[in-house]
């Protein structure tokens, strides 16, 4: 296997580069995230649908599109290759002929946030980092314990006190040190930016680092490889921080540079819970950034994110793809995770089910076309959420 094309990094913001073969963080002149860049007109000679389609199962099918360098630094639980499920079911009854869901339950962990840190880790530990520190409402600390242990290297997961029970026994099985905070993701991440100060760990906080968002970008390569290169008209996406929505989006624009698909894309939505709906707020009122959302609450932990710190990229993807946003109610989500089980015998996640949720609102609206093909993401398992 060909090692990854990665040539540097580079700040949305202000167009600066970044050192590949350093640990970076964030922009230091404007705060911003990093983005990982790839020479893609030297590696558009070489990789081919191909190559990558008839590869190993996996994530790392897509190594140079990864960060990592090394072959034996590819860190693996067995993440990504999650099917396409045609909604055969939920079609009928929503008298829309073309629908998918993208059911990431079966990723390590039970959730696709095992995408975003297997990447996190893998590449952080080419970089040098012993040991990791992450603020999380519950699924990417279980995830950081379990690629923590497997490399070996100690891992501090800080979350909030009424996270799911089954996330806070998990980072504890794979012997992670667990930190509980009063509130929400925002104070869990306050606590791991003085921790990784104080003890020089590093912060895997969403976006805070450029390489977990490689990992989610993943997604975006398989659907489109699943799509036969011609990608879905609609995707529906529960945000949160929108690690999953800025990396598909990246993942499609590379694979147009590589000449694998042309320049339609989709329009994307971002789904969001009616307590916790910064993104939703912004993209309604055309502002540029969102504002932090004030005593945010939701049963799907996973969306509860007051201030989603990529704010600015995820609005500009919502915009340039001509998508939008909304949110739904808990009540809403809890129907339609009770009617995606029993139709299609899919427990999602709360986020996922939110997905449904945004679907039957944006039908309703005629914002979506009979005849259009629609990818529901169902980004975790319901398991994870029993009580
Ligand atoms: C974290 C999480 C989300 C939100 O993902 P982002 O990529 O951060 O927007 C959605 N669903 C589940 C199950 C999650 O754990
Ligand atoms: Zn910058």
């Amino acid at each position: 296997m060909v090692g990854s094309a990665l040539s540097h990094l580079e700040c949305p913001q202000c167009g600066r580069r970044y050192e590949a073969d350093q640990l970076q963080t964030i922009c230091p002149v404007c705060d911003s995230p990093l983005l990982s860049r790839y020479d893609l007109d030297q590696l558009k000679k070489t990789f081919t649908p191909e190559i990558a389609s008839q590869r190993q199962r996996g994530m790392w099918r897509w190594a140079e599109l990864l960060p990592v360098r090394e072959a034996d630094h590819r860190l693996t639980l067995g993440e990504g290759d999650t099917p396409l499920i045609p909604a055969v079911h939920l079609s009928a009854d929503l008298d829309l002929p073309a629908l998918w869901i993208k059911d990431e339950s079966s990723n390590p962990t039970g959730t696709f946030k095992a995408r975003g840190l297997a990447a996190a880790v893998a590449c952080a530990l080419e970089l040098g980092v012993r040991d990791f520190v992450i603020p999380t409402a519950g699924n990417a600390g279980g995830a950081l314990a379990a690629y923590a242990a497997r490399a070996r290297v100690p891992a501090h997961v800080i979350m909030p006190k009424d996270a799911p029970q089954a996330n806070q026994v998990e980072v504890k099985a794979f012997g992670a040190d667990l930190i509980l905070v009063d509130g929400s993701i925002s104070d869990a991440g306050k606590r791991a930016a003085d921790l990784a100060s104080e003890h020089g760990w590093f912060n895997v906080s969403t976006f805070k680092e450029p390489y977990r968002v490689e990992g989610k970008k993943t997604m975006g390569l398989e659907l489109a490889e699943e799509m036969k290169w011609d990608l879905p008209d609609v995707i529906f996406y529960p945000t949160g921080g929108g690690t999953g929505l800025v990396g598909m989006w990246k993942a499609f624009s590379e694979l147009e540079c590589l000449g694998w698909i042309g320049d339609r894309r989709p329009r994307m939505v971002s789904v969001q819970a009616a307590g916790c709906a910064p993104i939703v707020r912004a993209f309604q009122t055309q502002a540029e950034r969102a504002e932090i959302w004030q005593n945010a609450t939701t049963l799907a932990t996973g969306l509860r994110v007051p201030g989603p710190y990529a704010d600015r990229l995820i609005l500009a993807c919502l915009r340039a793809s001509n998508g939008t946003a909304l949110a739904v109610t808990d009540e809403e989500i809890l129907s339609a995770q009770d009617e995606m089980a029993r139709r299609e015998g899919i427990l999602a996640a709360p986020e996922g089910a939110a997905c449904l949720a945004g679907l039957r609102r944006l039908l309703k609206q005629n914002w979506i076309r009979r005849d259009e093909r629609v990818v529901l993401f169902n980004t975790g398992s319901g398991l994870k959420y029993l009580t």
